[in-house]
């Protein structure tokens, strides 16, 4: 190891492990969140250390959300981490903006984090594309929010998707600019957690664009809340080349979307592409798309029905959020003030 990887290790290991993530209610959830993120989330629940888990509200304003939509799509997403198995006595579930703390954390870090910092990131090209000038500062200012969401609660592990890798680093690169400016060793070097078959689930129609509930197209992506017969036709309808499946993942790699759906299969499956490929090598789309069609109805519709149900009682859910929010400020409290003497703000 070298002395900077010793250190960052040392630093990490003072803190007690930690799980925090959250997703932005920007749209209806899709088959890349639940993948990528919510099923890891509850499985992450389970292994006995605290998790933390937030409907990032704030970060969906970066772009433009009709207030109703906001408020629709915060309740759908946490009905969607309920119905995933999300449990709010094991876990703390609760939307940003009832723990003003990470925007006051946030703008700490804003005058961490460097212009060259942001102008490297990778969503922020994308989002803002062509039309930097008319993006929101928010926009611009997204990845040190999260630095502050994360730490925040202190968390050391951030289970997320291969697209916010980047954003994590940052994270890093933001606590470890804090602490030694200040000189102490106060916020850990979060680990981003990536795992599984599906990282990264890339749209239906262009498999080298992720699948994204921000996409205009809706048949780009499968959503929670889709029925049986919408994600037949767009599993029927995605795109393909016409060659038979490969027998080993070497197969697909100049094969992006024959890739991804062998993937999702995976990850739906609970397995890898080997032993997906090991059952299907040599078939054609024609066999192995209606397999996938039964495998994704089968895993998806008993959430979505649950989320159905879920939103029938939109006091209970944010009831739910309130009681979270109140457990997320007890952690988040007393580090926003510990962080607040660092820097060397008065407190009455
Ligand atoms: P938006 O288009 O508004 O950015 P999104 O679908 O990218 O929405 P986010 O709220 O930005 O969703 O991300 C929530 C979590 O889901 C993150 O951990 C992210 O890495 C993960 N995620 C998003 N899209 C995918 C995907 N296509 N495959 C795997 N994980 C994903
Ligand atoms: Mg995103």
């Amino acid at each position: 190891m070298s002395d900077a990887t010793q250190a960052q290790a040392q630093t990490t290991a003072r803190f007690t492990p930690r799980v925090f993530s959250g997703i932005q209610p920007s749209g209806g959830l899709t088959l890349g969140n639940y993948l990528g993120a919510i099923k890891r989330f509850v499985d992450m629940q389970e292994q006995g250390i605290e998790t933390i888990y937030c409907v990032v509200d704030m970060h969906a304003i970066t772009v433009w959300q009709e207030p109703d939509a906001l408020r629709r799509q915060t309740r759908e997403l946490a009905a969607g981490y309920l119905a995933a198995g999300l449990d709010p006595s094991k876990s703390i579930l609760f939307n940003q903006s009832q723990v003003p703390e990470h925007a006051q954390l946030g703008w700490v870090f804003n005058c961490v984090a460097r212009m060259g910092w942001m102008n490297r990131m990778t969503q922020w090209k994308d989002k803002a594309g062509k039309n930097a000038e008319k993006a929101s500062l928010g926009l611009f200012a997204y990845p040190s929010l999260m630095a502050a969401d994360i730490l925040l609660y202190h968390a050391t592990h951030v289970p997320v998707g291969e697209d916010q890798k980047q954003h994590v680093e940052l994270t890093r690169d933001i606590a470890a600019k804090f602490n030694n400016d200040y000189g102490v060793e106060f916020f850990p070097l979060s680990e981003p957690v990536i795992e599984g078959a599906a990282t990264r689930v890339m749209s239906l129609r262009d498999g080298s664009k992720k699948m994204s509930k921000s996409d205009p197209s809706d048949m780009s992506r499968i959503n929670m809340t889709d029925d049986a017969d919408t994600i037949a036709k767009k599993i029927r309808k995605a795109k393909t080349d016409p060659e038979p499946l490969p027998e080993t993942p070497d197969g697909l790699e100049d094969r992006p979307e024959a890739r991804n759906l062998v993937r999702i299969y995976a990850a739906l499956a609970e397995t890898t592409p080997q032993a997906v490929l090991a059952e299907m090598g040599g078939k054609q789309f024609s066999e192995f798309k209606p397999a996938l069609v039964d495998l994704a109805v089968d895993r998806l519709a008993p959430i979505s029905e649950e989320m159905s149900r879920l939103m029938q009682d939109p006091a209970e859910i944010d009831s739910i959020l309130g009681r979270g929010a109140d457990r997320a400020r007890q952690i988040a409290t007393p580090i926003l003030q510990r962080t607040y003497d660092i820097v060397g703000m008065i407190r009455g």
